[in-house]
């Protein structure tokens, strides 16, 4: 916990150092779970959601993308039931004076509970080697089975009190599991209360005229109240989806955990409208086909998993959140969510229009059912720069820090490096770069020696390196350096640009995915 606590520190100050993310308005002593990205960090940015945007929309003919307005008509979110129900229920310890999320604390708990498990069942492993059967020895083993048993207990009653609202229960559960805070180590806990998470504004200039408006806590409402707009002018038919990357606002009780918790923050989501029954069918197709969409990064298909949510949205009937090994351990990265038909219905509902599909099939108008795929950008950010930073010991004693991020995501494919100032090299990696610049993001360094100028390249990702000598003057041939291998290899300058499409272009990501 310690040295990842101190692994998430190291990103941090590498992400400030390198231009990836400064803390917002920090001449001002900064803003509490707010942050900018710096000139690095919008070139990865832009790229992860050109990622999900291909993958989603380009490679999907079903599937159209969307941009909605943050400010919608209030109406909406009562419709939606984020005035009632957007609550998270927080708690204070009297003694640190620390607010946490009580739904967070439990869900902690019982993580502690699982490991457990999972400790038991490693030593088991290890004692029994080859012969070991882990399925029976989960269902036969008597300390996997009373920690099993406990955590379907504590399960069922943070079901129970969190879905009736009893906030009394949810307090009593928090003391009779023996919570401490992490800060003061005391049990001594105030009343739970409900928090509402949007944040609200003013619109209208005129004074009395003035209207609450909310900055939306979430993308999906824009799709929503859009359905048949889409729908009609794009002559869709269901099964189809609606995609949509962009902002959403939530005061966070507790936003601490950098970039990952954040008040401020981007999503992508789609939602997927299917006939009425075969959501189920959906939401397993949409659930596999995210989580090969994470794993495709090659960032080491052990840091994801799957987590069942214990407790529903008020709109779902089924969901599960893709969880990632970040430096704070898994956490969740991406939601996937049959939301039934209750967004459609309630917009139907509360503006009085018809959102309905006919069906051409089955002869019939219905409301579809919906299966929504959201994935935050920022911890998809946070879990990209986090499994690639590396602090890597060279052979030669020495060490380097890199950033293994995937060629595609990177935000600078390549560098271009004479060798030296002087004899020409310069001007003619000006003009091999100047070549490179309409299809790539290319970065020139002339500066410090070349060993020096590697290492600034691998610490910023950048997964080629090129270097122009005397000789490639004459032959029309540079040195290109591999970021992760450090190998060198020697190829001609005309074929620079084919050797980055094929290392570093969409494709090279995109083609595993079906
Ligand atoms: P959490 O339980 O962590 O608060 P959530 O279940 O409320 O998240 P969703 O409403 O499902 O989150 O939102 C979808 C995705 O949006 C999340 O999986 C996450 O990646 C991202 N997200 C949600 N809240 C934040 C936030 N405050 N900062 C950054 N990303 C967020």
């Amino acid at each position: 916990m310690e040295q990842n606590q101190d692994k998430l520190k190291e990103i941090i100050s590498h992400s400030k150092e390198y231009g990836f993310i400064f803390p917002s308005s920090e001449i001002y002593d900064g803003l509490a779970a707010t942050y900018d990205y710096g000139q690095l960090g919008v070139e990865l940015k832009n790229n992860i959601k050109a990622y999900w945007w291909k993958s989603m929309v380009q490679m999907h003919s079903n599937i159209v993308g969307l941009d909605t307005s943050i400010f919608m008509h209030p109406t909406i979110w009562e419709a939606s039931g984020h005035v009632d129900a957007f609550n998270d229920p927080l708690i204070d310890n009297k003694d640190s004076k620390k607010r946490y999320r009580a739904d967070v604390l439990i869900e902690e708990h019982l993580e502690k509970i699982k490991q457990k498990i999972d400790k038991e069942v490693t030593k088991a492993k290890e004692r029994f080697g080859a012969a070991f059967d882990e399925d029976q020895f989960r269902a036969t083993n008597p300390n996997v089975l009373r920690n099993a048993e406990k955590i379907l207990t504590i399960e069922n009653r943070m079901r129970s009190t969190l879905g009736a609202n009893d906030l009394e229960g949810v307090r009593q559960l928090i003391i009779d599991l023996e919570i401490v805070c992490p800060v003061s180590g005391t049990k001594n806990w105030t009343e739970v209360r409900q928090f509402n998470l949007m944040f609200s504004t003013e619109m209208g200039s005129v004074a009395g005229d003035a209207s609450t408006i909310y900055l939306r806590p979430e993308t999906a409402q824009g799709i929503f109240v859009n359905f048949l707009n889409v729908q009609k002018s794009g002559r869709m038919k269901i099964p189809f989806g609606i995609a949509q990357i962009g902002k959403a606002f939530r005061n966070e009780i507790v936003a601490r955990q950098f970039i990952f918790r954040m008040r401020e923050f981007e999503q992508m989501e789609m939602q997927f409208f299917v006939q009425p029954g075969e959501e189920m069918k959906w939401y397993d197709y949409w659930k596999n086909q995210r989580i090969q969409w994470h794993k495709n990064l090659g960032l080491g298909d052990n840091n994801y998993r799957f987590h069942d949510h214990i407790k529903l949205a008020h709109y779902a009937n089924a969901a599960a959140d893709i969880e990632f090994n970040f430096p704070m351990g898994f956490k969740e990265l991406e939601g996937i969510h049959s939301r039934t038909d209750f967004d459609l219905k309630q917009h139907e509902k509360f503006s009085g229009k018809k959102l309905q599909y006919f069906d051409t099939v089955l002869n019939e108008n219905y409301v579809p059912f919906v299966v929504e795929t959201s994935v935050g950008l920022d911890r998809m950010f946070l879990s990209v720069l986090s499994a690639s930073f590396k602090n890597e010991a060279l052979e030669d004693g020495t060490s380097r820090i890199v950033l293994s991020i995937p060629p595609a995501l990177a935000p600078y494919k390549v560098a271009i490096l004479p060798l030296i100032k002087k004899d020409g090299l310069p001007e003619k990696a000006m003009e091999i770069m100047k070549e490179l610049q309409f299809d790539f993001s290319v970065q020139y360094d002339e500066k410090d020696s070349i060993g020096k100028r590697y290492r600034r390249q691998d610490a910023i990702g950048t997964p080629f390196a090129v270097t122009i000598d005397h000789q490639s003057l004459e032959d029309n041939m540079l040195t290109i350096r591999h970021r992760d291998t450090m190998l060198q290899e020697r190829i001609p300058i005309a074929s620079l640009a084919a050797f980055l499409t094929e290392k570093t272009g969409w494709s090279s990501l995109l083609k595993n995915l079906n």
